[in-house]
């Protein structure tokens, strides 16, 4: 199998198999990012696509489900992931769902009626790492795309029938746009009403531009407990219903199905933790994170 490093899968999907299909990231400029940032961005032909689909009719000849990688496979024409949806099919004929992590820009070559003819042939699922709907905090830390955008991609998803997920990146907009991130993010993502979100927490990783500014006195990252407060924002003016993943607090999972019905429950847990929760302990776990 051909994989380049880092090799990142989103982990609530099958993890086996997985394919690459890109390596490295289109954009590679975001603010608090550096996991491609010493890899150029490459689509892999369709004979080394083929080679790995003949290793994987080996081992894996019933597989059901199948992740493509890496950061933006999407990127692709839809003439070039036409083929390649095609081969996964012949050499895995019991595919039912194909999996994919992309950036909104990424869509916006793609028809719907194309989107629907690669749902046909198995793509029934994308993580789109949105990380805000603010267009002050997606222009400050550089995603390439700004709400309108977001809007209007997830539409044609939504559309071709095409299932995502949507990420929030708390604390991302730094404490001096906190609220209107958290607002405006729960706004779009409502709108859009993906089939779940998630929320992760910024960490400032060495090498990425968002810590410099921290340094030079230009960025203010939030404490864990501004953190909370901007979730707790975000969790009260999301009004779709979808499953929610939240790995913020330490005393009660808030990860599950029916976000509106446990709606209550989690702005209440949110609101406990902001009261009784450890702070020290949330820092040392950011602490030790060492990747996205
Ligand atoms: S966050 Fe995603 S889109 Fe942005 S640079 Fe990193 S891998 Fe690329």
């Amino acid at each position: 199998m051909h994989f380049t490093d880092p090799v990142y899968r989103n982990p609530y999907w099958p993890t086996f198999p997985l394919l690459q299909v890109t390596q490295g990231c289109t954009h590679n400029r975001c603010k608090f990012c550096t996991m491609y940032k010493d890899v150029r961005f490459h689509p892999h032909s369709l004979d080394i696509i083929e080679e790995d689909l003949k290793e994987l009719a080996q081992v894996a000849p019933h597989a059901k489900t199948i992740q493509l990688l890496s950061a933006n496979p999407l990127v692709m024409t839809y003439n070039k992931l036409k083929p390649i949806l095609e081969l996964i099919n012949r050499y895995l004929p019991e595919i039912e769902y194909i999996y994919a992590a992309t950036r909104v820009s990424d869509l916006k070559t793609k028809k719907v009626d194309e989107l629907e003819n690669l749902r046909e042939l198995g793509l029934r699922e994308i993580s789109l790492g949105v990380e805000s709907g603010d267009d002050w905090t997606l222009k400050r830390v550089n995603k390439g795309y700004t709400s309108e955008d977001i809007i209007e991609q997830c539409g044609k998803l939504s559309d071709a029938g095409i299932d995502f997920w949507m990420s929030f990146l708390n604390g991302v907009s730094g404490l001096e746009h906190s609220h209107d991130h958290a607002v405006h993010s729960a706004e779009i993502f409502s709108e859009c009403d993906p089939m779940l979100v998630g929320t992760g927490g910024l960490t400032l990783f060495p090498g990425t531009p968002l810590l410099e500014e921290a340094q030079r006195g230009e960025f203010t990252p939030l404490s864990e407990r501004e953190m909370l407060v901007e979730l707790k924002t975000f969790v009260e003016n999301l009004t779709c219903d979808c499953y929610f993943i939240t790995h913020h607090t330490v005393s009660a999972s808030l990860t599950g199905p029916d976000f509106l019905k446990r709606k209550n429950n989690i702005v209440d847990t949110l609101a406990y933790e902001l009261e009784h929760g450890d702070f020290d302990r949330m820092a040392q776990i950011r602490k030790n994170k060492r990747s996205l």
